[in-house]
């Protein structure tokens, strides 16, 4: 079986074709701005624009048309209002014309449920972008979110301290870049709130410790760093030690940090569990990890009516009964 994803939660519009146990195209578009912020209907008309020849590229790179497909599937939330509702209606609209079944696929489960193509059974994942920061896992037939930010992600604390310090969007690259040069670990606010995650307070006293002038800019990166790992690995750990689960995965944009990945790679061996990344074209927001997670809901006997395909932008990761 094939389907076709398209993704659109945020300022990535993804598109990927997949079958159970490989992907056949998976192609993306970022909307990129200067200052690093997002705006809603910038990226929504960014989304719109580009559906089209996106759509064309993966249908040409899995060599297949549109009528070769056996289900539509698309991010449904969480995200933003305005970029939902142009994916929803290009999934619509392919499922109208071409008479496909269509799948509403909550985006942050999809993160997760992708690295199962890999043989991944059954992880606790540590999912981390700009927006989302999440520990989550299933018990019983829902994924239950073990620990989550409770201001912002993990990717926008990196990116607005490296904007505050005139690095540049996006900043967790930049800032992976200059921790490696770092040597002093400088004390930042933990980032630990019982079961969850805080990151403003660590980065207001970063960005206060730049403009003291008292710190190389190495030292307060390396610290950054340091510091809000530790309290993702923390959180993690404490998910893997609650459900006794055997293996983690990392998944989401901020994945790609070699740091953040050492040293879950650590607790993991420490705590003789598999430890698991993604190829980085799965970690990030794409197309192939809804088509996938659509997939498997549509063969569990999923389909949706098409008044039930409206967007929800607060999709919370327990609403969805995993009975694939
Ligand atoms: P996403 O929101 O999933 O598209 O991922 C984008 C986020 O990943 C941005 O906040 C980036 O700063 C972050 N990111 C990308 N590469 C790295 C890296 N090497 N280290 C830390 N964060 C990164
Ligand atoms: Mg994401």
């Amino acid at each position: 079986m094939i389907a076709l994803g398209i993704e659109g939660t945020a300022h990535t519009l993804g598109i990927g074709i997949v079958t159970e146990r490989k992907v056949l195209a998976n192609v993306f578009d970022t909307i990129t701005t200067e200052k690093g912020g997002i705006h809603p209907k910038e990226a929504a008309e960014h989304h719109a624009k580009l559906m089209k020849p996106l759509l064309k590229k993966a249908l040409q790179e899995a060599k297949i048309s549109l009528e070769d497909i056996d289900v539509v599937a698309f991010s449904q939330g969480p995200g933003l209002g305005p970029c939902l509702r142009v994916v929803a209606t290009a999934a619509r609209a392919l499922a109208i014309k071409h008479d496909k079944p269509i799948v509403g696929v909550n985006h942050c489960i999809a993160h997760v449920e992708i690295t199962k193509m890999f043989g991944v059974k059954d992880p606790v994942g540590l999912y981390v972008s700009g927006g989302n920061t999440q520990v989550l896992a299933l018990e019983g037939k829902r994924y239950r979110v073990f620990g989550e930010t409770l201001d912002i992600g993990i990717g926008n604390a990196l990116d607005t301290f490296a904007r505050e310090v005139g690095l540049g969007f996006p900043g967790g690259p930049k800032i992976e870049r200059l921790a490696r040069e770092g040597k002093r670990y400088i004390e930042l606010p933990y980032a630990v709130k019982g079961m969850d995650l805080s990151f403003s307070g660590l980065l207001t006293e970063a960005v206060r410790k730049f403009k003291s002038g008292k710190y190389k800019i190495e030292d307060i990166a390396y610290s950054f760093q340091e510091t809000a790992f530790a309290a993702l690995v923390e959180v993690t750990e404490r998910a893997v030690a609650h459900t006794e689960k055997g293996e983690v995965v990392l998944v989401g944009g901020v994945a790609a940090n070699n740091r953040l990945r050492e040293m879950l790679r650590i607790m993991t061996e420490d705590r003789g569990v598999r430890f698991f990344v993604p190829p980085y074209e799965l970690c990030r927001d794409n197309g192939a990890m809804i088509a996938y997670t659509g997939l498997k809901m549509y063969k569990a006997g999923i389909t949706f009516r098409i008044e039930e395909t409206i967007v929800n932008q607060k999709f919370r990761t327990d609403e969805v009964e995993v009975i694939w």
